[in-house]
């Protein structure tokens, strides 16, 4: 029932992205797996011999004319669900934060959604399903805020909600609509062994929300479970 869908993923090497890859892949989705630097992510080629269905991409998200020149390259393609994955989490648990890392954290956690949403709106727009989701983060959510610290990251994350929020309301006349989703606490390089989930759940999850996603919810923070989160 699937197998026209496309789906776009950032930072599909490892970790969520990965899995993301895999779980569309499976189920017949064509995936335009994206990431810094295709030569060295061989879990990711591994899972692209698998399944035909996957072709590979470079993209650094940080890198603002790569993603022009993707947008160019794939102008033909429709993209029925783009999945802004990529993201950093530069440490900044002391007062010595260093501010070449936040702008770096700015650049890719908050500029680039921004950047890819709107390069590949025109792809998006062809689709019938139109949905943009991207990962950001409960620890971006100034609500949920109590045990302070990550300055760079938390920051970065809320920017993009923020951004996403702005995006939701200005894609909404050309159908598309847009969830900001927090992964959870999951099991990945950047979630640490000790998280509470692995992202085989995490994804499934995830998958469920984007596939509830329409203009009447546009704009929301949803988890990985369905509960909605507090700004
Ligand atoms: P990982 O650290 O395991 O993976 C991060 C991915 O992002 C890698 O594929 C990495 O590629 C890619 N990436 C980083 N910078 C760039 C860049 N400039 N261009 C392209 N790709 C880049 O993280 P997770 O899989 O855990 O996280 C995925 C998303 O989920 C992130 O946005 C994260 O903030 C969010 N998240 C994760 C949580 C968790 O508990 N794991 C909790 C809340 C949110 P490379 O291998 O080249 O570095």
């Amino acid at each position: 029932m699937s197998e026209n869908y496309q789906v776009l993923i950032t930072g599909a090497n490892r970790g969520l992205g990965l899995e993301f890859t895999k779980q569309y892949a499976k189920d017949g989705w064509r995936v335009l797996a994206c990431c810094r630097v295709p030569k060295q992510a061989s879990a990711l080629q591994e899972l692209a011999n698998t399944y035909s269905n996957i072709q590979i991409f470079t993209l650094d998200v940080a890198d603002f004319a790569q993603v022009d020149a993707l947008a160019q390259q794939l102008k033909d393609e429709k993209i029925d669900v783009l999945i802004n994955n990529a993201g950093i989490y530069p440490d900044s648990s002391t007062h010595q934060i260093n501010t070449d890392d936040w702008l770096d954290a700015f650049t890719v956690n908050s500029i680039s959604p921004y950047k890819i949403a709107t390069a590949f709106t025109p792809h998006i727009a062809k689709s019938s399903l139109k949905k943009i989701a991207t990962l950001t983060s409960k620890m971006g959510s100034i609500d949920d805020n109590t045990s302070g610290g990550s300055y760079i990251y938390r920051s970065s994350k809320a920017a993009a909600n923020m951004v996403m929020k702005s995006l939701a309301t200005d894609l909404q006349p050309q159908g598309i609509s847009v969830v900001i989703l927090h992964p959870g606490w999951v099991q990945t390089d950047m979630g640490g062994s000790n998280a509470l989930i692995d992202t085989k759940t995490s994804v499934a999850g995830m998958r469920r929300v984007i596939e509830y996603l329409k203009l009447s919810n546009t704009g929301c923070f949803i988890a990985y479970d369905g509960q909605s989160i507090n700004w």
